[in-house]
């Protein structure tokens, strides 16, 4: 195979081999990461954001439920009804009333406001007159106007040095159906604050409740999303624009929404006691970042066995093209060149001496009656006589010289930078050495003669002309009785 092949199969076998592992590698990993992204999607959608939803529904069941059924009662209390009926004339009637219903139920705060007198009585006593005008007793009038029977209302309690407090505020009327006061309880909302805080400390998870226009009403200690109060609302929030397409107004459901490059999953979860949205949300980033910390830490060892893979194989398939190539040059039996690569030698010799120019000269050798010493010593014995001249000639020639083995027990010596006075005298020296070795082989000495053909390059000569002339002065000295050199040279350069 042409060497100019050999590259071009070796690249492309490289790099196939390059796609495949790449590729492979690639796509196991990437495949990997998206089961395993899908499954932590699926179990944060499914199971871990539902359940902290279920929690914390629970708790706030447990703390606000019952305060609605407290408030309710009293709005449906014969005595509260009867004593503003008669004229509200006993404060301290109705601030035992409401310190009683303080006590036994564990609420925090008890009222009645009246809208005969606007008074404002609660458990300690009567607190002040509501008025239209002040800000902070706005929720009053807005109870009065509403047509739900009750609201409930975070705001800080004015009675409780201003501690953020959940207000039901029920509507209470007569017996005529006629509107007459807010009556209900308050409650502190510390307990619902401090469970929201762990589910968001520990898991990551952001807990936030969200009345039905949007507005935020409860929220950590932190805020909600975007540190966000209560009070505030959505729409407010720049962040909150990818998620408020998805959700202009609250819907119970699963969400995925970005803000800021990040992803989110959100679970909503409508609290029909409340008539508020229970908001869970989880970051993306905090959840995925183990598994694309693995994505990575794949990629990176797959690329380095890739690698060490590629080098290797390169360099195998080196050292066997190396190999590969020594073998098709050489003489398995002498280990000199054969003729390709001879040709590949003597093509580079020519070019050399034609261009400087130098005098190139050619010897070709062929041993005499070989045929007969294999006849008489063996076929082996004839082996070990070609191994042992290839070592004379070797022994004889320049390291420069070109020496091939050109077939059966043919030789050819291409003599670099060399005059036909020299060449002859190192084809006599070859014939002289060949005709005094004592070849051996199992114990017998075995005697050689060889006859050489000598020439020198023309100017314009073919490797092919100037073995053909080498060949035919061998054949002269075949003629003239063998064990001799006879040359085929140009006229000048007769010796
Ligand atoms: P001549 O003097 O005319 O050259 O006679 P020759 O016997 O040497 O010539 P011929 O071409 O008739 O015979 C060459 C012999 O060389 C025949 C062949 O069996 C033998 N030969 C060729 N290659 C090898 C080889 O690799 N090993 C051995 N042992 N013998 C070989
Ligand atoms: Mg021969
Ligand atoms: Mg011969």
């Amino acid at each position: 195979m042409p060497l100019r092949f050999a590259l071009f199969s070796q690249r492309s076998l490289v790099l196939t081999l390059l796609l495949l592992l790449g590729g492979g590698f690639l796509a196991t990993s990437l495949l990997s990461y998206h089961t395993s992204r899908d499954s932590i999607r699926d179990s944060i959608i499914n199971t871990e954001l539902p359940l902290t939803s279920d929690t914390v529904y629970s708790e706030i069941q447990k703390d606000l439920v019952r305060p609605i059924l407290i408030s309710s009662m009293m709005s449906r209390d014969t005595f509260m009804r009867d004593w503003v009926v008669a004229g509200e004339r006993d404060p301290d009637q109705m601030t035992r009333y409401l310190r009683e219903v303080m006590d036994h139920y564990g609420a925090y705060t008890a009222f009645f406001v009246s809208d005969v007198s606007l008074t404002y009585y609660h458990a300690k006593g009567v607190l002040k007159h509501v008025k239209p005008q002040e800000p902070r007793d706005t929720w009053y009038f807005r109870v009065r106007d509403m047509a739900e029977p009750y609201e409930i209302n975070v705001d800080l309690d004015m009675a409780n040095q201003d501690r953020m407090t959940v207000f039901i505020n029920y509507k209470v009327f007569d017996y005529q159906d006629k509107f007459i006061g807010a009556a209900g309880v308050g409650l502190t909302v510390d307990a619902v604050i401090k469970l929201i805080d762990t589910y968001q400390q520990r898991y990551q998870r952001s807990v936030y409740f969200v009345d039905t226009n949007g507005k935020i009403v409860l929220t950590g200690a932190e805020g909600g999303p975007d540190g966000a109060r209560a009070g505030q609302s959505m729409n407010e929030l720049p962040n909150m624009k990818e998620l408020l397409t998805q959700l202009p107004r609250p819907a119970s459901g699963s969400y995925e929404y970005a803000t800021q490059g990040q992803g989110h999953f959100l679970n909503v979860r409508f609290i029909p006691e409340l008539n508020w949205y229970l908001f869970v949300d989880k970051r993306e980033k905090g959840a995925m970042d183990g598994i694309r910390k693995s994505l990575y830490q794949n990629l990176l060892i797959c690329t380095l066995v890739t690698l060490v893979v590629l080098w290797l194989l390169n360099g195998v398939i080196r050292r066997f093209q190396l190999r590969l190539e020594a073998l098709a040059t050489l003489d398995s039996l002498t280990g000199l060149p054969n003729r390709r690569g001879f040709d590949l030698l003597a093509a580079q010799a020519l070019g050399e001496a034609q261009r400087e120019p130098k005098p190139l000269m050619a010897l070709m050798l062929d041993l005499d009656h070989f045929k007969q010493l294999n006849d008489t010593h063996g076929h082996l014995a004839g082996d070990e006589v070609l191994r042992g001249f290839s070592r004379l000639l070797e022994n004889c020639l320049r390291h420069s010289d070109i020496i091939c083995r050109w077939g059966g027990e043919e030789f050819i010596v291409l003599l670099k930078d060399t005059d036909s006075h020299n060449a002859r005298m190192i084809a006599e020296k070859i014939r002289l050495q060949t005709e005094h070795e004592i070849f051996t082989y199992a114990d017998q000495a075995i005697h050689l003669t060889t006859s050489v053909g000598l020439t020198a390059l023309k100017p314009g000569d073919t490797l092919h002309a100037l073995i053909a002339r080498a060949d035919q002065a061998l054949y002269r000295a075949k003629q003239s009785g063998r064990n001799c050199v006879c040359s085929e040279l140009p006229r000048s350069q007769y010796a």
